[in-house]
């Protein structure tokens, strides 16, 4: 049988080319195969199959890494914010730490579907799956 881009027997990618550019589209929250179709169906819902080129993208589970990656840049920002910003006002204690989990908790979210993107993107490069 012929080997088309459009059949259902995906492998992983072809190990030509620079796997960055396959990584940023996961970060984009776009099929990393070919950059078209969506990945996330909702929040960090994985499509079944990309609507576009037909990969299937549910059965790739980056498990705990996205939050490991969200949580540290979100750390990291939060440590941030609060030196560059937050240093040297007269803020009660309480109200400072009242914003910062606010911030570190908005950061996380914002940071997590990215993540997960780029760990779906990883572990298809890398023809890792646990199927
Ligand atoms: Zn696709």
């Amino acid at each position: 049988m012929e080997n088309d881009s459009k059949s259902p027997d995906f492998g992983p990618p072809p190990q030509q080319g620079s796997i960055w550019p396959r990584l940023w589209r996961g970060i984009k929250l776009r099929c990393p195969r070919c950059g078209d179709g969506k990945l996330f169906r909702a929040f960090l819902k994985p499509v079944e199959h990309c609507s576009d080129c037909n990969q299937p993208w549910d059965s790739i589970r980056a498990d705990l890494a996205p939050a490991w990656a969200a949580m540290t840049i979100s750390a990291h920002l939060t440590v941030a914010i609060w030196h560059f910003v937050f240093w040297g006002t007269n803020l009660p204690s309480w109200q400072l730490i009242i914003y910062l989990c606010v911030i570190a908790t908005g950061i996380a979210l914002a940071a997590l579907p990215p993540m997960k993107g780029l760990f779906m993107a990883i572990i298809w490069a890398k023809g890792t799956t646990d199927s």
